[in-house]
């Protein structure tokens, strides 16, 4: 018997009127290139959403056709989220930082037909231009006297493009499951895989992000993670939907700029990565400066380390939720917030929970399993392929013409966990990084993490390289807070007293820069390949 409620085919444009119906005069504040910081609220955003929706229909843009963004976060990339996929379009964010030759792969693979372009990134485009045969039309997001002399095609300025759209424009009705957004894989091996979000999933992580958050309405928040990448992690979905001030920092996000503009709006909640706080923290250090705004902040898309965790904590009087998830995933599928249980620990107990990714919202499952996909109990000790499963993670990817998941609907992320009997799961590495010495597992995210609780540590990346007698054995990189090498034992000393002995590295080298991928995430790869003989040619 089917039940008697209404039918939903959502559209994720209803956040935006929502926002503007709830919420008009919430501020959207964004830092534009010039510096200068740009004030406008949930009701310009979404009138502006809907006049660029029309101006598109009337440019002859049509539900399904793919258009892609090369954007920074400000309102306008917030406008063409909803202005784009409300119109029943696709938004492809591309990101700014892309290997040249994947930029190519990434457009001609979707067959982008409009690439919305910050003007920074024109003399990209220019460069690119002549293999992007499906590209109709460049829309540089500027105003009309500030569009730049240029050779793209058809290029105009997002402002004269919107003129004439219909302030009064009506969102369409959707077909149910109507693909909403696009984002393509960091893809360290092979070519970058596209995942083709729905509204509804959307919509339903939208929902399921919030109760992995400490937030309440009318929250002023730093979305410093960006638009190009997995959404946001949803917050230009439930930011509105929440009614949140939306505080976006544009290009800058070194520490100075950051802390100034966590300061100017009263930013008590705050989105990034660790290298992103790395900076803040480090700004703030110098400058004997404190987070007097911030309440918590969440990090994730890669480990969070203990040093990160305590200098927020016991200087900063900050709390932190650590998420994890994946492009594939929308991307969230663990938070871990604070649990009246966890506030009574003692610090370090806490910490040692605080440092786990989490448990799953309502909505995803998690499983571990052996090589040969056999359940692994939760017991916070059996190690194995972290598989999910639920209503916002890819079935398959974009155009390939298999499931990417098994016969149960589970997808393997490709990383290696752990999940405890409270079904708090813990990342221990990437399948591709984790370390076999012996025949026994190294995690480098654990070593990593105990080497950048060494006082004079900055960065740390451990790499797996082939030895003759154990297989592999594990190489330290360090980055030291001076830029100077410091005494190599004093480091091995302090790892002692924090892993087994055996997973002590064998080398330590010390690096003036750590390798970063276009979203911020170690390149372990480049380092592997660079010393892959290190041991053999000893
Ligand atoms: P991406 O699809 O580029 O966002 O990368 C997803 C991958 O980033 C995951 O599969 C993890 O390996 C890693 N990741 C994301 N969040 C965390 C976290 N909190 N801790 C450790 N690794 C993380």
């Amino acid at each position: 018997m089917i039940g008697d409620m209404q039918k939903w085919t959502p559209n994720v444009a209803s956040i935006i009127e929502h926002a503007k119906n709830l919420y008009p005069k919430q501020e959207v504040i964004s830092r534009m290139i010039s510096g200068e910081i740009h004030r406008t609220n949930y009701e310009e955003v979404c009138i502006r959403s809907r006049k660029l929706a029309s101006a598109l229909e009337k440019d002859g843009y049509k539900k399904g056709d793919i258009l892609a963004t090369l954007a920074l976060n400000t309102y306008r990339h917030l406008e063409l989220y909803y202005g784009i996929s409300g119109m029943g379009a696709i938004t492809h964010t591309l990101n700014f930082r892309l290997h040249p030759e994947q930029a190519v792969y990434i457009i001609n693979h979707a067959e982008d037909k409009i690439i919305f372009v910050e003007a920074p990134f024109v003399p990209m485009m220019e460069a690119l231009k002549d293999q992007l045969n499906c590209v109709e039309k460049y829309i540089i997001l500027c105003d009309k006297n500030e569009l730049p002399e240029t050779s793209l095609k058809n290029a105009i300025s997002y402002e004269e493009y919107i003129e004439g759209g219909d302030e009064n424009y009506v969102w369409p009705e959707l077909e149910d499951d109507a693909a909403c957004g696009l984002c393509y894989t960091s893809g360290t091996t092979g070519n970058p895989k596209g995942v083709l979000y729905a509204h509804k999933s959307n919509i339903l992580h939208a929902y399921a992000a919030l109760t992995g958050l400490t937030v309440s309405p009318d929250e002023s928040i730093l979305m410093v993670v960006p638009l190009f990448h997995v959404q946001a992690w949803g917050i230009p979905y439930y930011g509105p939907m929440f009614g949140l001030k939306l505080v976006m920092p544009g290009m800058q996000m070194e520490g100075e700029p950051l802390y100034d503009l966590i300061e100017r709006e009263d930013v008590t909640l705050a989105f990034g990565v660790p290298t992103v706080w790395m900076g803040l923290l480090s700004y703030c250090r110098d400058n004997n400066k404190i987070l007097k705004s911030v309440k918590n902040t969440v990090i994730g898309g890669s480990a969070l380390s203990l040093a990160i965790l305590k200098e927020f904590d016991e200087v900063h009087d900050v709390n932190v939720i650590q998420g994890w998830g994946m492009t594939e995933m929308s991307p969230l599928g663990t938070s871990n917030f604070m649990t009246p249980e966890m506030q009574k620990m003692n610090k370090e107990d806490r910490y040692a929970m605080q440092l786990k990714q989490g448990r799953p919202m309502f909505g995803v499952e998690l499983k571990v399993v052996d090589d040969s996909g056999n359940e692994l109990p939760n017991d916070g000790e059996s190690q194995g392929h972290l598989m999910v499963r639920g209503p916002w993670i890819l079935q398959r990817y974009f155009k390939a013409d298999k499931d990417a998941v098994d016969q149960d609907g589970w997808f393997d992320t490709g990383d290696i966990s752990v999940i405890d009997e409270d079904g708090y799961m813990t990342i221990k590495d990437r399948a591709k990084d984790v370390i076999k010495s012996g025949g026994e597992w190294i995690s480098s995210i654990d070593l990593e993490n105990a080497a950048v609780g060494h006082p004079d540590v900055a960065e740390a990346c451990v790499v797996g390289i082939p030895h003759p007698k154990w297989d592999e054995r594990p190489i330290l990189f360090i980055v030291t807070n001076s830029g100077e090498p410091i005494e190599k034992q004093s480091i091995l000393d302090f790892l002692a007293s924090k892993v087994a002995k055996w997973w002590l590295p064998d080398e330590i080298i010390f690096l003036k820069d750590l390798p970063h991928g276009a979203t911020g995430k170690l390149q372990k790869f480049e380092l592997r390949d660079e010393y892959n003989n290190y041991y053999m040619e000893k």
